[in-house]
């Protein structure tokens, strides 16, 4: 990992706690207490499939993924009572840019901001996004 995606991942994780999300408490509980992890496993954590399926690297790095957080064939990577099992460096772009209709975000438009120039860092490594 370069010294400006370990920066970027960072500025990241400084800007979710800022945000401070109601999603530890998540309120959506019509997908079972799930939210916007429902479809987790059906999408292999959101990734983009079509960039992982390109390379034989990207694909290996999302099964070492699934492997070392025992993706979970009903849950995927979320865990009942906890929420995702991957640390946010790890996610896919869509999980770290995305929230729902509960959610309030004051600094929406720099988390976004960042996560595209996360995922253009990541696509300069080669690396699964
Ligand atoms: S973004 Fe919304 S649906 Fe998803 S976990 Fe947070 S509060 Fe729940
Ligand atoms: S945040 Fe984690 S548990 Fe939720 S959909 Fe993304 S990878 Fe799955």
């Amino acid at each position: 990992m370069t010294k400006k995606l370990n920066d970027l991942l960072k500025k990241l994780d400084a800007l979710y706690k800022e945000a401070n999300l109601p999603c530890k408490k998540c309120p959506d509980t019509n997908l079972f207490g799930r939210g916007c992890c429902y479809g987790c496993m059906s999408s292999n954590g959101f990734f983009e499939l079509d960039h992982i399926r390109r390379s034989q690297n990207r694909t290996k790095q999302l099964n070492n993924l699934k492997e070392k957080y025992k993706f979970d064939l009903r849950l995927g990577f979320f865990e009942e009572g906890k929420g995702c099992k991957l640390p946010r460096a790890e996610r896919s772009t869509l999980c770290n840019k995305y929230f729902c209709l509960e959610c309030s975000v004051p600094n929406e438009y720099e988390i976004r901001t960042v996560c595209k120039e996360i995922t253009i860092e990541k696509e300069k490594l080669d690396m699964i996004y």
